[in-house]
C-alpha cells in the first residue's frame, strides 16, 4: 500500500503585492514576459517555502507567474489575445444583459479579460515547463503541474466570427489544444512532474450554470449548450489529450468557481450528473470540493467503480475561519466509506488565489489551514495504519 491520505494543494498561492505591481507592468507592455518570470522566481520561492513549511507532500509553485489560471497561456502561445469584455461584446448581440449579469454575480473586471484565439495557435515558449523546472531545482518535494484542460480551453477562447478565420469549428482548435497539451505533458513527466492536474472547472458550469449564469468565464457566455453534448465533448478530449501517457499522474480538477468569497454567487450542485463521464475519463485522480456544502455529499460515490482516486477538498479556501484537525479528520472518514486510504489524497477545494488580483485568503491564514490539513492526516494514518 502507498502512502495514505497524501497531502496536496489545487495550485495558486497569494501573490505578494510586489509581485502583482510588476504583473502589471508586464501586462501594460512595460516588461516582457521574461523579465516578470525572472522577479516572480523569488515569490514562487515564498509560495514553496510556506508549502514545505506546512508539511505539504505534493507542492505547486502557487501559480505565481500566472495573472489567473487560464488566461496566462496568453504569454505562451501564439494566436491568442487578451480581450476586455468591452471588446469581446462588440461581438455578441445582447452585450447590457451581459454586464448587468457580470456585476451581479461579483464577477471582477479583471478576471474577465478573456483569452480568444484571433490567430493559429502555436507554442511560442512553453505552456508550463519552465515553471517545472524551477520548482525543482528549489525544492525536494514531490511537484504538482497545473495545466488548463483541452475542453475550458477550447470553450473559452474560440469565439464566433474572430477564431473563425483561423479555426473553423471548436472542434478544430480543440484538436490543435489537444495536441499542444499532450506534448506538454509528456515534456513535463519527462521533467520530473509527479502529478499533472487538467483544471476542468466549466465542467460544473455545463450542469449547474443556468444561462443566465454562464459567466463563470467570460466566453462561455456565448456558446449555447446542451449538458450532455458538452460534457460528450470535454470527455473526449480528455482522454484524447491523455491517451498512453504513462508514468505521471494525472487529474482533473472541478470546482464552481472561486472568484469571490460570497459562497451565494458561486455554482451549487453535487457531482451525480458528472460521475458517468469521470468514469470514462482516463486519468487516475479527481481532485473535488468537498469543504464546501454547496459540492454535495460524498455519498454520490455510493456504488460507483471506476474512479481510481479522490482528491479529498477538505478546506475551503475562501472562508477566513481555518477548519480544525477534527473537522477536516470527519471529512477524511466519510470519503473512507468509499475509497482506501492509500487513494484518497487530502487537498484545499481549489487555490487560494485563481486570480491575481483577487486571492481569496492571505498566505497566514492559508499557511495555517495548510498546517491543520497536515495534521488530520496524521491523526489518519495513526488510525488507518500507515
Ligand atoms: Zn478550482
Amino acid at each position: 500500500m502507498g502512502r495514505l491520505f497524501t497531502t496536496s494543494v489545487v495550485g495558486s498561492w497569494p501573490r505578494p503585492p510586489w509581485l502583482l505591481a510588476e504583473l502589471r507592468r508586464k501586462n501594460k507592455g512595460e516588461i516582457s514576459y521574461d523579465e516578470f518570470s525572472a522577479i516572480a522566481d523569488e515569490a514562487v520561492l515564498l509560495a514553496v517555502k510556506y508549502q514545505e513549511d506546512a508539511g505539504i507532500e505534493v507542492l505547486t509553485d502557487g501559480e505565481q507567474r500566472r495573472d489567473n489560471f487560464y488566461s496566462f497561456v496568453a504569454d505562451k502561445l501564439e494566436g491568442i489575445k487578451l480581450m476586455t469584455v468591452a471588446e469581446v461584446m462588440d461581438f455578441v448581440e445582447d452585450s447590457s444583459r451581459y454586464e448587468q449579469l457580470l456585476r451581479a454575480l461579483d464577477v471582477p473586471a479583471f478576471a474577465i479579460k478573456s483569452p480568444v484565439v484571433v490567430g493559429p495557435v502555436k507554442k511560442k515558449r512553453p505552456i508550463a515547463l519552465d515553471e517545472l523546472e524551477f520548482l525543482r531545482r528549489h525544492t525536494k518535494h514531490e511537484v504538482k503541474v497545473t495545466l488548463p484542460g483541452p475542453y475550458m480551453l477550447t470553450r473559452a477562447s474560440w469565439i464566433d466570427p474572430v477564431s473563425r478565420a483561423a479555426y473553423w469549428n471548436r472542434e478544430e482548435l480543440a484538436r490543435e489544444y489537444v495536441r499542444l497539451l499532450r506534448e506538454e505533458i509528456i515534456q513535463l513527466r519527462d521533467a520530473g512532474a509527479s502529478f499533472i492536474q487538467l483544471d476542468e472547472p466549466t465542467l460544473t458550469e455545463v450542469v449547474y450554470g443556468e444561462a443566465s449564469k454562464q459567466t463563470f468565464m467570460c466566453a462561455a457566455i456565448f456558446s449555447k449548450i446542451d449538458p450532455k453534448e458538452e460534457l460528450n465533448f470535454a470527455t473526449e478530449l480528455i482522454n484524447k489529450t491523455v491517451k498512453g501517457i504513462d508514468g505521471v499522474r494525472l487529474g482533473i480538477h472541478v470546482c464552481r468557481g472561486n472568484w469571490s468569497t460570497r459562497e451565494e454567487a458561486l455554482l451549487k450542485g453535487d457531482y451525480r450528473p458528472l460521475i458517468p463521464y469521470f468514469q470514462e475519463m482516463k486519468v487516475r485522480q479527481f481532485v473535488l470540493e468537498f469543504a464546501t456544502q454547496r459540492a454535495g455529499e460524498l455519498s454520490v460515490f455510493k456504488d460507483v467503480s471506476g474512479i481510481e482516486e479522490l482528491g479529498l477538498g477538505v478546506i475551503n479556501p475562501r472562508v477566513r475561519e481555518v477548519e480544525s484537525p477534527d473537522s477536516i479528520v470527519k471529512k477524511a472518514e466519510e470519503a473512507v466509506k468509499y475509497f482506501d486510504p492509500d487513494k484518497i489524497f487530502l487537498n484545499p477545494d481549489c487555490g487560494f488565489g485563481t486570480f491575481a488580483e483577487s486571492p481569496v485568503n492571505t498566505p497566514k491564514t492559508a499557511f495555517q489551514k495548510l498546517k491543520n490539513m497536515v495534521e488530520a492526516a496524521s491523526i489518519l494514518r495513526k488510525r488507518y495504519g500507515g
